[in-house]
């Protein structure tokens, strides 16, 4: 039988929960992972998400987890995903105008994202993240996303758009950029470079209006940060990516069923890390963007 809320096992079939808190817990065990963020196409379509959070929880009670969500539904589940042990939560938001909302998201579910946000405030995630992709049409209401999370106490990330979308229309000629960004912020608030402590996080941190606010950039095509990259990826059906541009991937879920060691596992995940590329190219001749999109292999 499969596990609640899970399609059945089959050729594409998706890691169970047990699964999973498995693959985490070797990743964390054996391969030095110090943090875990379950990210999608979107995390909350998983109705053992809780079950999920609540294993890797009960065996590393220290270690920090998060989510990247779209917030849909959020506000219903937040507070049982605080429970079961979730830290923070990232939200991807791209703005809050409404029309341009429903527009860009073929659905009118801004006021459920809004109160996701909300709920996720309340049961304590902090800090809240926003992430924001800068497109031209995002770019012309950045100001007042930025307004709404400043007056929300929530932190805005902008992130570059990557070639990674579905469609298949990224173009660099096009792409807005983080200083295109910086400009437009720039006419409206008073912006403060804070220096990186962490070279392995992405965002290059502006305080706003003399702080303690903060919004945060993420360059990760102008100024990619892929030689502090540290991250692996595991997909949902259990394969492990060593770079978002990478279309390599390396079958552990097969493994797994086949009943291998923990210590083999580790091995296998290592060794397809190995395979990490040095960074992803973009504006290089002979660039070509992965087979999937970002919202197949998760952010
Ligand atoms: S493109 Fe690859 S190497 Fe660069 S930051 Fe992303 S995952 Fe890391």
């Amino acid at each position: 039988m499969p596990e609640e809320g899970l399609p059945p096992i089959g050729s594409h079939a998706q890691l169970t929960a047990s699964e999973i808190v498995r693959l985490v817990d070797i990743a964390v065990r054996h391969l030095g992972i110090r943090e875990v963020r379950f990210t999608g196409g979107e995390p909350l379509v998983r109705r053992d998400l809780e079950k999920i959070i609540a294993g890797c929880r009960q065996l590393h009670s220290r270690l920090p987890l998060s989510i990247t969500t779209n917030a849909i539904g959020l506000d219903r589940r937040a507070g049982r995903l605080a429970e079961a042990g979730l830290d923070r939560v990232n939200i991807s938001l791209d703005t809050i105008d409404r029309d341009l909302f429903t527009r860009l998201t073929r659905r009118e579910r801004l006021s459920s994202v809004l109160a996701g946000i909300r709920a996720a405030r309340l049961h304590g995630f902090t800090p809240v993240k926003v992430n924001a992709v800068l497109t031209a049409d995002t770019l012309t209401t950045a100001v007042e996303l930025l307004e709404w999370c400043l007056a929300e106490n929530v932190y805005l990330r902008s992130i570059e758009q990557m070639p990674l979308d579905a469609e298949r229309t990224w173009n660099r000629a096009d792409a807005v950029t983080a200083d295109d960004l910086l400009s437009v912020l720039q006419r409206r608030f008073r912006l403060t470079a804070h220096s990186r402590i962490d070279r392995s996080a992405p965002a290059e941190e502006w305080a706003v209006n003399g702080g303690p606010a903060r919004v945060g950039i993420i360059t990760s095509v102008t100024r990619a940060f892929c030689a502090d990259c540290d991250r692996t990826r595991l997909t949902a059906e259990g394969m492990i990516r060593p770079c978002l541009f990478s279309d390599t991937e390396t079958d552990l879920r097969s493994a797994l069923r086949a009943g291998v060691s923990d210590k083999e596992l580790a091995q296998a995940w290592r060794d397809a890390m190995w395979r990490k590329p040095f960074g992803h190219e973009i504006g290089n001749a002979g660039f070509t963007p992965p087979v999937r999109s970002m919202g197949a292999i998760g952010g």
